[in-house]
């Protein structure tokens, strides 16, 4: 018999609500969750979720290690006295928070994983989800918001800060005179391709937004020229598409997803040859998570198993 992962935290840190969870792996392996929403009191929702993890190991058992996946920017730099903060993020209340001090402060001596949310879930996909088995593939979730993590060479992104994939600039279509919907860029990938910008063009809520409106096909073309730039710069061996608009109301999620794969094969014009990129291909290159919406969750869990091993692995070194 396997042996069975070690219990540990995990926090997944939305803009809207925060998911917190203990368990070993994903989904049937997460032995307790909850949900609080995000609000604009930061020092009171930790509390509130501090409270409940505490909880939970009295439940469970002592938690190993803590995962958190947080929505951004964050700071990734572990040697700058912000690490483990949001930073400049325009959501009230919440500009140059620590996340990761009140837990360390709670939890002693426990490994603690940060990284934004979508690296997280990316990772969760990685390990149990949608990209088993691939070194390099991204994960994208279009929602409120747009965001993309993503593996190369079998590790997460980082770099200067961490990817912001969902402000790259994009193209505008002839006859195309929306303004965008992203307060920094109008006309970003976000301000064009997520929630508000589709209920925005649209003039009302997605759930109204009848299955034949133009404005699932022009999303879609969008969504292609995004998937376009992404496969051209990143060469990942697959696309995880998470988030809600993939769902697309009353067009529906199949739909929507085989009109932006469609569009892709359009944009990339045959130029790169990859049996990923033909007609029959394409439907394992852009796919949904595996996780669905736990993808975030289960990918803290992952981020805390990994940060144990990285501790464990230090503590060798020292010995
Ligand atoms: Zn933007």
């Amino acid at each position: 018999m396997a042996i069975p992962l070690p219990l540990v935290g995990a926090i997944e840190a939305g803009g809207t609500k925060f998911v917190v969870a203990v368990g070993r792996g994903p989904r049937a392996d997460l032995l307790a969750r909850a949900q609080f929403p995000t609000g604009d009191d930061p020092a009171a929702l930790l509390t509130q979720v501090i409270a409940w993890l505490r909880d939970a190991e009295r439940t469970h058992g002592e938690l190993a290690a803590l995962g958190v996946a947080s929505f951004g920017p964050v700071d990734l730099d572990p040697t700058s006295p912000k690490y483990g903060f949001i930073t400049t993020t325009p959501k009230r209340g919440w500009k140059n928070t620590d996340i990761v001090g009140p837990l360390r402060t709670a939890f002693p001596n426990r490994p603690i994983g940060f990284d934004t949310d979508v690296n997280g879930a990316a990772l969760g996909e990685g390990r149990w989800g949608a990209a088993q088995g691939l070194d390099d593939f991204v994960y994208v979730t279009v929602g409120t918001g747009i965001g993309g993590g993503g593996v190369v060479r079998g590790k997460l992104m980082h770099g200067l800060v961490h990817p912001e994939m969902g402000h790259f600039p994009m193209p505008r279509f002839d006859g195309d005179d929306f303004v965008g919907s992203c307060a920094i860029h109008g006309r970003c990938w976000e301000g064009l391709c997520a929630g508000p910008a589709i209920e925005a063009r649209a003039g009302k809520p997605a759930a109204e937004i009848a299955a034949d409106d133009p404005v699932w096909d022009i999303t879609a073309r969008y969504m292609a020229h995004a998937f376009a730039t992404l496969t051209y710069v990143l060469s990942p061996r697959r696309i995880i598409f998470g988030g809600s608009v993939r769902k697309a109301g009353k067009f529906g999620e199949n739909a929507f997803l085989a009109k932006t794969r469609t569009h892709l094969l359009e944009v990339l014009a045959g130029y790169i040859d990859a049996p990923s990129l033909t007609p029959s291909g394409v439907e394992q290159f852009i796919v949904p998570p595996a996780l669905g919406d736990d993808a975030g969750v289960c990918g803290a869990i992952a981020l805390a198993h990994d940060a144990l091993q990285i501790s464990m692995n230090a503590d060798r070194r020292k010995a």
